[in-house]
Parts: structure tokens; C-alpha cells; sequence
């Protein structure tokens, strides 16, 4: 797909930089986490980005987290983000934090200072709110806009000494309170704020706002393209502004429309939500939109790589259908996953005319897909567990299962008719009867029988436990954050459910944690970090198409 694909707006942009020389043709991009929460796939788009144009253009792109906001951010999240970026499978050449810089963003403010660009303002944040003017008005100067140069660098020191208290002061870039750009109205540059870091500790009590340590820390790195999503649009004249006055490395900024998911939520703050009111079980649910909770419910870097790719960077933001991306997943799981048998909702199946005691063991391949999975062998006998809607007491037309009368093929081994079921008081069907025909075995069948259906099975006796978790969305609208009102009254109240007792093929308890497999007819699962010596956990990663769900449509 990738390579057929024409350059989008960014690669156009690159390539004609590199023509025109700029930089000596050198590309730098970065990809700037704020520690603040886990990785979602939106992050993933920016990181495929970031890390891929590095890639494509023999670049290099720096890992560079945007530390500058001391209380909302933590180390676990750093490890986290770490982890993330490394499993989807892209390397940062350098490891840098945003707070590396403080000291060098102060010389940078003194700067600004010193060229009268810059002043300490004792107007309160409620006061410079009020004075910011609007798009039809101007705003007003604030009485401290003049303070000399002495004075201002006096007053900053101050600031960094900690010998006011927070929101006493901040540090205002002097621009010009009639910009038409509301973000030029002498934008905050620091604020002060008497709170620990995760990696200063307590060594700062003024931290540089977002617009005064973004650009300058694209600069300090000297990367040539920092892309960042639309949003900040209108912030790139500031970031221009700063650099020119500063006469330091002209990094530009290049905006990308962010990537929302349907179904979902994007914002760090939402998902934060989720986790600490127990919504969902932690940041790496399999049922959350985040890259930990995607590999936990078992997709594949591959396909999320895949489904970056494929939607491609947009000037306008839209959100992306959810059945993409499981397309996505559904194509790297069935070239790579091993094919075995589990019977989700079982009812046994008796075959009437095969020998108590015997048991036979029938070669199969791991996955037709790909010959050196190898084969496994699966145990037979004369109970077997099926799937409950594999048999209808009164069968549907073009229900090619089992039912009084019916044939169907038991996968890999014999065709069985059925003869006969039994019942308990409730009217539930406690055990299917059939008989099966020895001539009919699989790669050597001699019976001249053609069935139009073929069923999973596991062998009663050979059979082993798990339990199953099955996914649904976990909201029940496909754009939560655009609905009125509180965006969790739209959480699907059935988007997990357990299945306790499951029976897999023996084979399959000795699956590990984070493999693959396909249950036949049943869709992908992987093993969940749940599991235990005694009990295997599995989660659907996602549904196959359900052939029968498609021929019921056309009956
Ligand atoms: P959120 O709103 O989810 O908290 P954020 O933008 O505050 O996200 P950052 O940690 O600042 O999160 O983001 C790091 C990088 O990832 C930024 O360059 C940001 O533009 C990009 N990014 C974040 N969300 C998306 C998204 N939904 N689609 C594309 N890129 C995104
Ligand atoms: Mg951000």
C-alpha cells in the first residue's frame, strides 16, 4: 500500500526543502510527548510520522518529552512512552527532556529582557483574562508594560529566587496588545509555580509556558520540520516571533490535522477520566484506544503502522472509522496467527458409533497461510465439544450445521449426522447425538459425501479450561466527545464480557502471554497478562467475518 501511495503535503514540502538545499538537505523532526498520561493511538499517527519521514529522508528523529508542566506529569508515564515508541517499533536518536532547558529558556527570557522585549507583569491572571480584548477589540496595556530593563531583570531574578508567591507575577513577552492574533497580545512566557518536578525536583519555582519552550527547544536541537497538529496553527507566528527576535536556529513548525477514532475518546484528560472513576481497568484495558491497551488486546505494531499509514496525514481533522484499523489488524493476524480450535459456548456432542476408550490424534496445519508454522496434531474421541449455535433443534433453511437429520464436517476429521439430542426440564439442549462415517476422514475421505458446513470441535477428554474476555465498543456512539453532555453517559455498558468456561485443545495451554492465535470461526485472540499456572486468559483481539451472519443476509 505505502509504496504505491503519492507524497502527502509534508513528504512535498521535504523533498522541496532537500532540492532547494535548506539545512544542506538535513531532516530533523521530533516527537514531543507531554509525560502526562499513556500513549493513544492519535500518538501513534504522530509517532508513524515523526519516526517515518526521519526514515524516509535519512533523517533523524529526537525522542523529546515536553516537560515543562511540573504537576501533571510523572516518570511512570515517561517509561510508559518509552515502551510504547520502542514496541511500535521506532528508535529516537536522542532521549531529551524540554526541562534540560530551563536554565538555557531563562538566558533566552533574560534575552528578551535585555532587547525590552519582554516585562514582569503583577496583573493577576483574572486581570490579564479581562484585558486580552477580543477578535472585534483591542486589548489594553497592562500599567506594568514600561518597567525598565533594570527593573524587569530585577523583578524575573526574583521570580526564579521564589520570592513571590504563585500567580503573583509572570513574565509577559512585549509584542502588541491590538495584534489581530489574539496568542500575540503580549503572550505569558512564565508563570510561577511552587511545585516539585518529576526530574528538577524543587530547584525551579517559575516554569516556561508552552509557547516559550516548544519552539525554542525545536531550536536548541536544531530540528528543521516540528510538526504538531492543527491546533496550533495560529501559535506559529509566535513561534516565529521568538526565534527571530532571539536570532536563534530557525526551526519551522508545519500543522497536521489530529487523528480521533470512532467509538473512542483521544484526550488524555477523558482517558484519565475512565481509569480513575474504574470505567475501564487501568491505562492498558484492552478496550482502551491507548497503544497499551491496543498490544494487550492484541493488535499488532504491524497493523497500527499499517492503518497510520493508510489514513495518512490531512490539513482537516475527521475522524477515522474503527473497522479500518481492524481491517488492518484482521490482515497482519491472519498471515501470522497460529489456527486452533475453542469452544466458546459448548454443548457435548456424542458420536454414538465411535468406540468408547478410543481416541485418535489428527494432523493439522498450523496455519494454511503460511507452511512453516508446522503442523500440530489434535486429540479425537467419541465426546466433543461444539459451539451451542452449531446445532438448531428445528434448523433454519440454508442452516448448514448440525440439527435432526443434518450432516455437517467436524474440521479436520470425520463427517457426523445427526441423530438424535437431549434436553433437560428447562428445554436446554444438553447433548447432540451423531454418528460418524469412517470412510469420510479427512485427506483421505472415500465417501463420496459433499457437507456444505464444517464445525470446530474439542475433544471432551483432552480438553483444557480458559476464560475468555470478548470486546465491544466501549462507547456507544461513534463520536462521544461531540455529543451533549457528559461524555461518559455514553459508555456501552456491555463492552466486556466474560466467558469463564471455555474449552481449548490441549495444545493451547501452553500458550504464553502476548501470543496470537486464530479460534477457528470464532475470530483472533491472544493470551492476556491475566493468566495464571492454573488458568489461561484470553482476549478477543477481533471478530472474523461471520460467514454466517452474511449468508443469513442473502437468504
Ligand atoms: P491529548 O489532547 O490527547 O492530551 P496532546 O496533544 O496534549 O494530546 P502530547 O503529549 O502533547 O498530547 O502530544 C504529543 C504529540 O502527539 C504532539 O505532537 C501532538 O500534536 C501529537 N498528537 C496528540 N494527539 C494526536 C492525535 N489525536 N492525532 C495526531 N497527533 C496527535
Ligand atoms: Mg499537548
Amino acid at each position: 500500500m505505502s509504496e504505491e501511495r503519492s507524497l502527502n503535503f509534508l513528504e512535498e514540502i521535504i523533498e522541496n526543502d532537500i532540492a532547494e538545499g535548506k539545512n544542506g538537505g538535513r531532516i530533523h523532526t521530533r516527537f514531543p510527548p507531554e509525560p502526562n498520561g499513556y500513549l493513544h493511538i492519535g500518538h501513534a499517527s504522530s509517532i508513524c510520522l515523526n519516526f517515518g519521514l526521519a526514515q524516509k529522508y535519512n533523517g533523524k528523529c529526537n525522542l523529546r518529552f515536553d516537560d515543562t508542566n511540573p504537576v501533571t506529569e510523572d516518570t511512570e508515564y515517561v517509561e510508559s512512552i518509552k515502551n510504547d515508541i520502542k514496541w511500535l517499533g521506532f528508535q529516537w536518536d536522542n532521549e531529551l527532556y524540554a526541562s534540560d532547558y530551563f536554565e538555557q529558556l531563562y538566558q533566552f527570557a533574560v534575552t528578551l529582557i535585555k532587547k525590552g522585549l519582554a516585562y514582569v507583569d503583577d496583573s493577576t491572571a483574572e486581570e490579564i483574562a479581562a484585558t486580552k480584548g477580543s477578535t472585534v477589540e483591542p486589548g489594553k496595556n497592562s500599567p506594568y508594560r514600561d518597567r525598565t530593563v533594570e527593573e524587569n531583570l530585577q523583578l524575573f531574578e526574583e521570580m526564579r529566587a521564589g520570592k513571590y508567591q504563585d500567580g503573583e507575577k509572570t513574565l509577559r513577552a512585549k509584542i502588541d496588545m491590538a495584534h489581530p492574533n489574539l496568542l500575540l497580545r503580549d503572550p505569558i512566557m512564565y508563570r510561577i509555580k511552587h511545585a516539585h518536578h518529576h526530574r528538577t525536583g524543587d530547584k525551579w519555582c517559575i516554569y516556561p509556558m508552552y509557547d516559550f519552550a516548544h519552539g525554542q527547544s525545536d531550536s536548541i536541537e536544531h530540528i528543521t520540520h516540528s510538526i504538531c497538529t492543527l491546533e496550533f496553527i495560529h501559535h506559529r507566528p509566535l513561534y516565529d516571533w521568538f526565534i527571530e527576535k532571539l536570532e536563534i536556529f530557525p526551526s519551522h513548525q508545519y500543522e497536521f490535522a489530529r487523528r480521533n477514532l470512532s467509538y473512542t475518546v483521544m484526550s488524555k484528560r477523558k482517558l484519565l477520566q475512565l481509569v480513575n472513576e474504574n470505567h475501564v481497568a487501568g491505562w492498558d484495558d484492552p478496550r482502551m484506544p491507548t497503544v497499551s491497551g491496543m498490544r494487550r488486546r492484541g493488535y499488532t505494531a504491524k497493523a497500527i503502522r499499517e492503518f497510520c499509514d493508510t489514513i495518512g496525514v490531512a490539513k482537516r481533522e475527521n475522524v477515522v472509522d474503527l473497522s479500518l484499523l481492524e481491517f488492518c489488524v484482521r490482515e497482519d493476524l491472519n498471515k501470522t496467527a497460529n489456527r486452533v480450535m475453542a469452544v466458546l459456548d459448548p454443548v457435548k456432542l456424542v458420536i454414538t458409533n465411535y468406540p468408547e476408550g478410543q481416541e485418535e490424534y489428527f494432523e493439522t496445519d498450523n496455519n494454511p497461510e503460511d507452511e512453516s508454522a508446522g503442523k500440530r496434531s489434535v486429540p479425537f474421541s467419541r465426546e466433543l465439544w461444539i459451539e451451542r449455535e452449531d446445532f438448531m433443534e428445528e434448523p433454519a433453511k440454508k442452516f448448514f450445521r448440525l440439527g435432526p437429520g443434518l450432516m455437517v464436517r467436524l474440521k479436520s476429521a470425520y463427517i457426523v449426522k445427526c441423530d438424535g439430542f437431549k434436553k433437560d426440564e428447562a428445554g436446554n439442549i444438553t447433548e447432540v447425538h451423531c454418528s460418524y462415517l469412517p470412510e469420510s476422514k479427512s485427506g483421505n475421505d472415500t465417501s463420496g459425501l459433499t457437507v456444505k458446513g464444517t464445525i470446530h470441535w474439542v475433544s471432551v477428554k483432552h480438553a483444557k479450561t480458559a476464560e475468555v474476555r470478548l470486546y465491544d465498543r466501549l462507547f456507544k456512539v461513534d463520536d462521544p466527545s461531540s455529543e451533549e453532555g457528559d461524555f461518559k453517559s455514553y459508555i456501552n455498558p456491555d463492552s466486556m464480557q466474560v466467558l469463564p468456561g471455555v474449552y481449548i485443545e490441549p495444545e493451547l495451554a501452553k500458550a504464553k502471554d502476548g501470543e496470537h492465535y486464530q479460534f477457528m470461526r470464532k475470530g483472533y485472540f491472544c493470551v492476556d497478562k491475566d493468566s495464571t499456572a492454573d488458568k489461561l486468559v484470553f482476549n478477543r483481539t477481533v471478530t472474523l467475518k461471520d460467514t454466517w451472519a452474511k449468508e443469513a443476509k442473502k437468504a
